[in-house]
């Protein structure tokens, strides 16, 4: 085909993929639960060489799918089946540090830049680039822009939206935007970076970023806390505030039925205390200065709060061993939890204080639909983002009749309950495909109508990653995507 040889010629033989096995791992999504093919996938190894495949693509007409580390949890990243297929466009050989000025406290990076390489590179200046996820060894610093990645450190840095400088992006008409500013004050009209971080590969492709950094913290105390409910768990977070501002850095809430299926599904994973049965909090404190100070407020808090009966149990990592080990179960969920079976997993956000009134809702909402199923939570609580997963055991699901039904009528619940709490069917994960239909029913109509403006001042032809984040048209029937797995 003319295009494919256009590539070729552009980009030299290797950075052209074509055959079924090379294309693979890029045609499935993380959780293998979508597949569809590609035209083909292209290697460009530099912003200018992004450009001209653009240019190529938008002269025969044929659409672009950026993707990163393909690890999105919402099918933003692979083909789909409807309209034609697409390129597929791989920054895998644009992994530059370019620069890093520690008295601005920035870096500059290629979008191709896996997460934990820019976290190391950023230390290795005693600097801190905070977001953190479970993915962070494998998604990449563009995937994280275009999707507005959360994480665990959301708490105290924000998410990636607050974390971005500046932008260099190649627009869908293959012209190259230099934002790549790295200013923390610049009011010369409207900040455009802000539309792209969270456009899920819709608008361009993101080629390079300007990121924050932050003072590398030298001091951190970590504890596991065993707590009766999600309320009690708030009342600790309570208490960590007043007492300890924005040393804490996380505070994340995982139920008993999330700790077995890590222990169970990946190796090596502990957890401090015996009793599984029960909720359970990892508790963050990070600072510059001395770390005796800081294990010493830990610990203050910790006895009000047994003192005060709010927390059952609680051990504070006494080693950097221990700290990572902890860690590790946390990070291990996702993992975990697509070993084990289908989760239908929601990325719902409410109010802090709503959490538990979420958690109560949602569970009686899904129990009336379907008794039989287990609750998997996990969630950023200092955040109000709550994972609620409705879980089956493969065999549960393959059994279960009309499961794509009972799936579209379970998501659309938890959802519900959100939406009745002012709360986000989507907090981190974003939309992709599978939460299009909840873009209809729960975005006012003014908005969407923005956001096609916009969609449409950017890339009239609609060739950028589409069918994604925005629904068809005005008139679109509300409707959640399924997949023979779940979502
Ligand atoms: C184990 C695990 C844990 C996770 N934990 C979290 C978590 O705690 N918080 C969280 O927010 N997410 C989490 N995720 C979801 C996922 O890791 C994030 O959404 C991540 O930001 C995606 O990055 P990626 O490079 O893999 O992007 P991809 O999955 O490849 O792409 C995601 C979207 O971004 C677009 N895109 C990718 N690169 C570019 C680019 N250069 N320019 C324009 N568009 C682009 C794609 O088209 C797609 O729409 C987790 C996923 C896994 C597998």
């Amino acid at each position: 085909m003319a295009l494919i040889e256009a590539f070729k010629r552009l980009l030299g033989d290797t950075a052209v993929l074509t055959r079924e096995e090379d294309l693979a791992a890029v045609t499935e999504d993380w959780r293998g639960r979508f597949r569809a093919p590609a035209l083909c996938a292209v290697l460009p190894s530099n912003t200018e060489q992004v450009a001209a495949v653009v240019r190529l693509c938008v002269e025969s007409g044929v659409p672009v799918l950026p993707q990163g580390g393909n690890t999105s949890l919402c099918g933003g990243a692979t083909p789909s089946d409807e309209g034609e297929r697409p390129v597929i466009v791989l920054l895998t050989r644009m992994r530059r540090i370019r620069s890093r000025d520690p008295v601005n406290n920035t870096i500059i990076v290629d979008a191709g830049c896996v997460l934990a390489s820019i976290q190391e590179a950023a230390a290795a200046v005693e600097r801190l680039y905070p977001v953190s996820l479970g993915a962070e060894g494998s998604c990449q610093i563009g995937g994280n822009i275009a999707t507005n990645a959360g994480g665990t450190g959301v708490l105290r840095y924000g998410n990636t939206r607050d974390n971005v400088l500046g932008l260099e992006v190649v627009l869908p008409d293959g012209s190259i935007w230099d934002g790549l500013y790295a200013l923390r004050k610049n009011n010369t009209g409207y900040d455009l970076k802000h539309l792209f971080i969270g456009s899920e590969g819709t608008l361009g492709i993101i080629t390079g970023a300007v990121l924050k950094l932050h003072p590398l913290p030298t001091a951190e105390a970590v504890a596991w806390l065993a707590v009766e409910n999600p309320q009690t768990a708030l009342d600790v977070l309570g208490l960590f505030q007043a007492s300890c501002n924005s040393r804490l850095s996380a505070f994340e809430l995982m139920n008993g039925e999330q700790i077995r299926l890590v222990l169970e599904q990946v190796p090596g994973r502990r957890c401090p205390f015996a009793e599984i049965d029960t909720w359970h909090v990892l508790v963050e404190l990070s600072d510059t200065g001395e770390p005796g100070a800081l294990a010493a407020a830990m610990q203050g808090v910790l006895e009000r709060a047994l003192e005060a009966g709010i927390i059952r149990d609680a051990v504070l990592a006494s080693s950097e061993a221990q700290r990572k080990a902890m860690w590790l179960v946390r990070h291990s969920v996702s993992e975990a939890n697509k070993k084990a079976g289908v989760g239908l997993t929601s990325d719902c956000a409410v109010p802090v204080s709503a959490v538990p009134a979420f958690i109560d809702q949602a569970m009686a909402s899904v129990q009336a639909i379907i008794a039989d199923v287990r609750f998997v939570i996990v969630g950023h609580l200092g955040d109000g983002n709550v994972h609620f997963i409705p879980f089956f055991s493969f065999a549960q699901w393959d059994a279960l009749p009309d499961r794509d039904a009972v799936a579209q009528r379970i998501r659309r619940a938890m959802n519900e309950v959100a939406s009745s709490l002012r709360g986000t069917f989507s907090a981190e994960h974003g939309v992709g495909r599978t939460l299009i239909g909840e873009m209809t029913r729960y975005k006012p109509q003014a908005e969407l109508a923005l956001m096609r403006a916009v969609k449409h001042a950017f890339d009239p032809k609609g060739l950028f990653n589409p069918g994604r984040v925005l629904p068809p048209s005005p008139s679109a029937t509300p409707n959640i995507a399924t997949s023979q797995r779940g979502d």
